[in-house]
């Protein structure tokens, strides 16, 4: 079957033909031809983070990217009814924070949230002031590219200031991961998460993490569930190399390792980043000659996704997105609590041919809509 349509999404997201087809063969866990694969896998990602293996590890888990995040406040957080608990600081502008915070309430981890309105980055000053009225926070906890708007917050002078008050570091690089560069190492980042669906342009099936391996070592028996215990499977992985526990998506790690052979060949996460920056740079100002206003200003845009206003009350989303699908296009509707919206995704097998023909084809639908 052709591909009906491109994705304009956060992910899963549309994938090259190579990345589809690599998903053929059927592999057992056990053999030694799947194992060499996976551990391949993960000294790639520990390589793409700027990290030694010496240093991180990169640890795969099942599932979703929220299987990742869970998985790492629950072994890496100690619970509230244990004897010496810490407390967890989770900055939140947008969806995937508040979900951290939904995650840590149920998990019962100690945290402090700090709520920045979902179109303004968090700042470095704001968390400053933040701990300075919670001495006790013990870790953080961010989201880089906020997926909820497209914001792009700035770990690049947040984290390093919070590592040297001796804190553990976690961020979601969820959707930047693979897209946007980061000195994993540099930036004083314990634990990085991100999954196969997003900017590596894989296929869904698993969630990463890099981690500092010093850090992770501590975490034995924290996690209080079996299959999301992040610091057991790495202890399989380290001492098994390539062994997951439980079954394993083979087929999404086979397209993955097609992806990372893409990535390379592509020029590496900076050559991708300077893709999707076109792609996004292209998008915007073709909005706005058709009249779409972008939520964020550009200085704290991601070029990942992008939120556009709804134009004026007798807009009918729907009717624009199914006209658009008819025409090749799906795109993503809003999520953001900032008033009514819609967003275009601009990372995937994507370039800014695909850019040009989608917002012609807007201009073709206003006039018939
Ligand atoms: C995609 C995404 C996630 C994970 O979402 P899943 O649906 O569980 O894969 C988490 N955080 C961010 C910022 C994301 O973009």
């Amino acid at each position: 079957m052709n591909q009906p349509y491109l994705l304009l999404t956060p992910g899963p997201l549309s994938t090259s033909a190579a990345v589809k087809s690599a998903m053929q063969v059927d592999l057992s866990t056990w053999d030694q031809d799947y194992l060499a694969i996976t551990e391949d896998i993960r000294q790639q990602l520990v390589a793409l983070a700027k990290a030694q293996l010496a240093t991180y590890t990169a640890v795969l888990l099942q599932g979703s990217g929220s299987y990742g995040v869970e998985a790492v406040l629950n072994t890496v957080l100690p619970k509230t009814y244990q004897k010496s608990y810490g407390c967890l600081m989770i900055a939140i502008n947008g969806a995937y924070g508040k979900r951290m915070a939904e995650m840590a309430d149920r998990l019962q981890i100690q945290h402090v949230d700090l709520v920045v309105p979902e179109n303004e980055p968090i700042t470095l000053d704001a968390v400053q002031a933040f701990f300075r009225e919670h001495p006790e926070i013990t870790h953080f906890a961010m989201i880089h590219c906020e997926t909820t708007t497209g914001i792009l917050n700035p770990i690049e002078t947040i984290f390093p200031w919070v590592k040297a008050q001796n804190v553990t570091t976690i961020v979601d690089a969820m959707s930047s991961f693979g897209g946007i560069p980061i000195d994993v190492p540099e930036l004083g980042i314990d634990f990085l998460i991100s999954s196969a669906n997003k900017c590596i342009q894989g296929v869904p099936g698993f969630a990463f993490v890099i981690a500092n391996r010093a850090s992770l070592e501590q975490c034995a028996n924290r996690s209080t569930s079996v299959s999301l215990d992040l610091y057991a499977q790495y202890i399989s992985f380290r001492d098994h190399p390539g062994k997951w526990r439980f079954t394993s998506p083979t087929h999404t790690i086979l397209a993955f390792q097609q992806a990372l052979r893409e990535l390379a060949l592509e020029g590496g996460i900076a050559a991708r980043h300077t893709r999707y920056l076109q792609n996004q740079l292209q998008l915007v100002a073709g909005m706005q000659n058709l009249g779409f206003e972008a939520l964020l200003p550009a200085d704290y845009q991601s070029p990942i996704i992008t939120t556009f206003k709804i134009p004026s009350a007798s807009f009918d989303f729907q009717a624009f997105y199914d006209a658009l699908k008819r025409r090749y296009f799906v795109i993503y509707p809003g999520k953001t609590t900032e008033g009514p919206s819609f967003r275009i995704g601009t990372i995937g097998n994507v370039d800014t041919q695909h850019i040009a023909t989608l917002l012609a084809t807007i201009e073709t639908i206003q006039q018939q809509l």
